[in-house]
């Protein structure tokens, strides 16, 4: 049975990097050899290809009707939007500045707050695109520690992007441990509270912690410090792909969060392994482990969290929104009809419609 009644991941990569021949250019190793750090160093260089005829093909393994495609490092926007054009009853796109982050990987402009939020802006302006992400952008290149003010002062501009577009940002949030997420990079990754000021300074943009704080790992710590921006700002989200069960339940009970506030979204194609240890709890979870070699084969992810809902025994209506009512809402995803989500008060824009139906439900046979 269909988990749901429109299921939408918000979060996915559609491109996959060939990586052994380039591996042996770069690093001078074969993919049996490389590392994660190795994988982290070059993956900005490494050309990417279209994974879109296996990310099909599980759509119809497990009954999702739309991905946000997201880029990431290395991977396009360009690429992306093609995707969108070839399937545009099955994907739409988000974009972030990826230019900019290659110029300066090249040398050849440095990296500035300003010149991505400007790239941002560019790629909005083409109306291709549904919103800004994976993550804010940042300096790659960079080496130093950054503060919260400083950082939080590189993402203001994108922030104003967002809100002249009224489009969605996502924030990463969560360390996956095979890469080294650093404080020169994403500092918000390890820090979730940092979304507090931004949330309040523009609540009219919405916000979505992606990975709801547990990117890969088996802690709660940061998950708690996503709960708490979400439960105390009505347009922080958070993203629950990589959730197991019982976070979904702590999340659903706070009456200051709920189902309202949850997005499915699992980070599919990024093809983040599971580690296994059934007698503890949780019994599997997502994580890069470190001595193992990089994965080669496509993780899949959407059957391990299906079931994670699927365990919850909750209202239909609830489990409709985490699973694609709210990002069809956010992200202005065309719906077969009107009213097949309860409505949200954090969510006031309804999705569009084929159908012009404007009825009241039946209230009694
Ligand atoms: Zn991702």
């Amino acid at each position: 049975m269909k988990l749901g009644r429109f299921i939408v991941d918000s979060h996915v990569h559609a491109q996959r990097f060939a990586a052994g021949k380039a591996f042996k250019e770069k690093i001078g190793k074969d993919t049996d050899k490389a590392s994660y750090t190795d994988l982290a160093g070059t993956m900005a260089l490494l050309e990417p290809y279209d994974n879109s005829a296996r990310l099909l093909y599980d759509m119809d393994i497990y009954s999702v009707d739309m991905c946000v495609l997201l880029p990431a490092f290395g991977m396009t926007n360009e690429l992306n939007a093609e995707l969108v054009e070839r399937h545009p009853e099955r994907f739409v796109a988000v974009c972030s500045a990826v230019e900019t982050a290659q110029k300066a990987g090249r040398g050849e402009a440095p990296w500035t707050a300003e010149a991505a939020a400007a790239e941002c802006d560019e790629l909005l302006s083409s109306g291709k695109f549904v919103g800004l992400g994976e993550g804010f952008p940042a300096d790659a290149g960079n080496r130093s520690t950054l503060g919260q003010v400083e950082r939080l002062e590189q993402i203001r501009p994108t922030m104003e992007v967002a809100q002249k577009h009224g489009v969605p940002v996502r924030m990463h949030t969560g360390v996956i441990m095979g890469y080294p997420l650093t404080h020169h990079f994403w500092p918000e990754t390890l820090n979730p509270m940092w979304a507090t000021d931004l949330a309040v300074e523009y609540p009219d943009v919405p916000i979505i912690l992606e990975h709801g704080g547990l990117q890969g790992w088996w802690s709660e710590r940061l998950v708690e410090e996503a709960l708490c921006v979400a439960a105390a700002n009505d347009n922080v989200f958070l993203e629950t792909g990589l959730w197991w069960s019982d976070l979904y339940k702590k999340a659903l009970m706070d009456p200051n969060i709920g189902a309202e506030k949850l997005l499915w979204g699992c980070d599919w194609g990024a093809s983040i392994p599971f580690h296994a240890q059934y007698d503890s709890h949780p019994p599997a979870y997502a994580v890069q482990v470190r001595k193992q070699k990089l994965v080669r084969h496509q993780i899949d992810v959407w059957g391990w969290s299906l079931k994670q809902l699927w365990r919850l025994d909750i209202v239909q209506d609830d489990l409709n929104l985490i699973l694609g009512g709210n990002a069809a809402r956010l992200y202005q995803l065309p719906v077969p009809h009107k009213r097949l989500f309860r409505p949200a008060y954090n969510a006031p824009q309804e999705p569009p419609v084929a159908d012009d139906d404007d009825s009241i439900a039946p209230q009694c046979c």
